[in-house]
This record gives C-alpha cells, sequence and structure tokens, in this order.
C-alpha cells in the first residue's frame, strides 16, 4: 500500500522545498499565497483541532476562498469539519 502523506509531512516538504527561491508559476488564472501564507494554511489543516481527523477517508478536506472586496482580498482556508483560518495579510491593505 502506498503511503499519503499527512498534511503534517507536506507542510514539512514545503517548508523545505521555500528554504530555497519560491518558483514562481503563472497560469491564466492565479490565485496567489505568499509562502507565509502557504505554511500558515497547511498548519492549520495539520493543528486544528478537527473532528473529522479520525475519519481518515475525508483527511486533508480543505478548500481555499480568494473573496475579493473593495478594501483588498480576503484569503481563507476552511476545512470540511466546518472550522476555518484567515490567511489575509490585512497590513498590506
Ligand atoms: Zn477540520
Amino acid at each position: 500500500m502506498s503511503h499519503t502523506p499527512t498534511s503534517k509531512e507536506q507542510a514539512q516538504a514545503l517548508k523545505q522545498f521555500y528554504s530555497g527561491n519560491p518558483p514562481t508559476i503563472k497560469h491564466g488564472f492565479t490565485f496567489e499565497l505568499t509562502p507565509e501564507q502557504t505554511l500558515s494554511g497547511l498548519e492549520f489543516q495539520a493543528n486544528h483541532a478537527c473532528g473529522l481527523n479520525s475519519a481518515g477517508a475525508i483527511g486533508g478536506a480543505a478548500t481555499y476562498q480568494f473573496t475579493d472586496t473593495s478594501l483588498g482580498q480576503v484569503q481563507r482556508v476552511k476545512c470540511a469539519c466546518g472550522q476555518s483560518r484567515d490567511l489575509t495579510n490585512y497590513d498590506e491593505w
């Protein structure tokens, strides 16, 4: 059986990856998070008190929201359990 990486393992791998220079990947339609926001999102996925963690099958199910407002863009990660973390860097508004 192959091993499915946990959010914690993914966060560690990404942390290592971003210790060098982060890549710039452009597509036609992009939503971007800084490496710090990405790590914060992965840490939320790995560490929040999630009622779904024991379910396994749904593990890692997270939705990233990018909401444009008149002041700036709100970025938020939401777990399937309903909890969420605001990743927005309001200092840059
Ligand atoms: Zn959860």
